[in-house]
């Protein structure tokens, strides 16, 4: 009876595959939890108290059938476990190693509630599809019959990628179009490698090739082929090319070198981590090797950052943020996982310029210099009374300024949309006030008839599960629109 196998959480604590040991891991950019070993992981799935109304599935973007596949994971039948947790999920593997589950599943599961604690529900999703892949269980994919539809897709991270998979699999022609040269968007070239290993997204890829996907890589669609030619091309079209403008800081001595953008900063260390040369970190510039480094921003792009620098070997890193450690965007996982490698954090510190070798230009304007950085101006600041929003504003402790001394200064302020109309010729196009594409929040269709949009470029920076959410939605409606135009063309 699966009362006897589970229900276990008064008797079995709460216990994460192990971390490896901050000074051993903060040498290299592979992942930072070891694997669950088998019996681990039916003692942990064991846990769960089977609710009725499972607020963890609720709270899943994907609405995973948590606690069936935490049951047969406990009883042994790991296989049957792997078949539930695909169903639901283009990549679980994936999202079981980087979603922020103290925020969805596992911030909603009510034992820990009662005090104990949370079931590792991510772990075990990981586990699971992991041990599929090794045994063999993740099969390829083969439709049953070919459909003469062909859409085409426009970007090869999680929500191009998972459109590209429910797609294939009903047997439609599939083109995904990338400006660059791997697949897997910001799975590949902006998450390092410690939160998730390159291999892990690659081998999806290889998946979705051998599958019958057709990638035309280094391609950017507006530049090297036109969306118009794409839309002529195919019966439908999916644009999922994610947010990728960085914000920026308008402040003296903005311009100066050695302040970088952290798109390029770890868009280049994943890139080494590859084996390819990339000048930009070989000559040094986005390389943190013995620099002191300044990171500024909150979110979990500026702790990807200051993670990276520290693996990079710099003399130091630092992180500057303007609210304080309960006030701050990213999670607090990620921000104990910093301090214990080595990070040091400034709280209620706000730039306001940087100084350096400044070559104020003849109009006297020192935001035109381009000589190397030395330094970071900052200004103290306290949490002030709340906004419209409810969070405290930071307000600025007047004549608190002082210079924190850097060589390289990271921006990790956030990502906006490219202005995808203008870039695309395609005025037609509706977007929001933020840049964002306007799309049916069901059936993910745009103003553009057989126009579909899915992930950042409709939510703004967002996270891979709902990206893979996104996709998974937009092709089940065109397959409902391929149904019936089917079934219309047989009257
Ligand atoms: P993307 O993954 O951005 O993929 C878009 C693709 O479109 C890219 O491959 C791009 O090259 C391509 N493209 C863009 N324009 C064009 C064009 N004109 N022509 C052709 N191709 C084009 N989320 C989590 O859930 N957990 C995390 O731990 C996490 N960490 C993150 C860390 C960093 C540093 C960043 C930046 C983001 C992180 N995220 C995380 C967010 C997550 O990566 C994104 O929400 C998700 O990747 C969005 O998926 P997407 O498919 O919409 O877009
Ligand atoms: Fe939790 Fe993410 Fe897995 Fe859903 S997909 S069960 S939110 S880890
Ligand atoms: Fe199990 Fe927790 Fe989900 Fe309840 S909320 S079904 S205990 S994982």
């Amino acid at each position: 009876m699966a009362s006897q196998t589970m229900l276990k959480f008064t008797k079995i604590e709460r216990d994460m595959p192990e971390k490896r040991a901050a000074d051993e891991r903060n040498r290299d950019f592979r992942e930072i939890y070891a694997d669950y070993a088998r019996q681990k992981a039916e003692e942990q799935s064991a846990r769960c108290s089977q609710c009725g109304v499972p607020y963890c599935q609720s709270h899943c973007p994907l609405h995973n059938n948590i606690p069936d596949w935490l049951r047969l994971t406990a009883e042994g039948r790991l296989q049957e476990a792997y078949e539930i947790s695909q169903a639901t999920n283009t990549f679980p593997e994936i999202c079981g190693r980087i979603c922020p589950q103290d925020r969805l599943c596992e911030g909603n599961c009510v034992i820990e509630q009662s005090g104990h604690g949370t079931v590792t529900i991510g772990s075990v999703e990981k586990y699971i599809t992991d041990t599929a892949f090794e045994e063999g269980w993740v099969k390829p994919i083969a439709p049953h019959m070919e459909r003469t539809e062909s859409v085409g897709i426009i970007g090869a991270g999680p929500g191009g990628l998972a459109a590209a998979d429910m797609l294939r699999r009903a047997g439609v022609q599939v083109t995904v179009y990338d400006r660059y040269d791997r697949g897997g968007g910001l799975m590949t070239y902006g998450i390092p490698g410690f939160k998730l290993e390159k291999d892990v997204v690659m081998q999806r890829m290889t998946q979705l090739e051998d599958g019958g996907v057709t990638f035309r890589l280094n391609c950017n669609v507006g530049e090297d082929i036109s969306f118009e030619e794409i839309r002529e091309t195919h019966d439908a079209v999916l644009i999922a090319t994610g947010v990728y403008k960085s914000r920026e800081l308008a402040a003296p001595g903005r311009n100066a070198g050695g302040i970088v953008r952290a798109i390029d900063y770890l868009t280049a260390s994943n890139r080494k981590s590859f084996g390819d040369a990339v000048e930009a970190f070989d000559s040094g510039e986005l390389d943190a090797s013995g620099k002191r480094v300044v990171v500024i921003g909150g979110g979990d792009t500026a702790m990807d950052c200051v993670r990276t620098a520290i693996r990079q070997e710099a003399a130091s890193v630092k992180c500057l943020y303007r609210r304080d450690r309960a006030n701050m965007p990213g999670s607090q996982r990620e921000v104990a996982n910093a301090e214990e490698e080595g990070v040091e954090f400034l709280w209620l510190s706000a730039p306001k310029g940087f100084t350096g070798d400044l070559r104020v230009t003849d109009a006297g304007n020192p935001a035109d210099v381009a000589g190397p950085v030395s330094g970071v101006m900052v200004e103290k600041m306290r949490l002030g009374a709340p906004d419209a929003t409810g969070r405290q504003v930071p307000e600025v402790i007047e004549g608190s300024d002082y210079v924190e001394e850097a060589d390289l200064v990271v921006m990790a302020l956030g990502f906006e949309p490219e202005d995808i109309p203008t870039l695309w010729g395609t005025e037609e196009l509706q977007v929001t006030r933020w840049g964002t594409i306007k799309a049916d929040f069901q059936t993910h269709e745009t103003n553009l008839p057989g126009v579909y949009a899915a992930g950042d470029i409709v939510r703004g920076a967002s996270l891979v599960v709902w990206a893979i959410r996104d996709g998974r939605e937009a092709a089940e409606a065109m397959l409902a629109q391929f149904a019936a135009q089917t079934s219309v063309a047989a009257e």
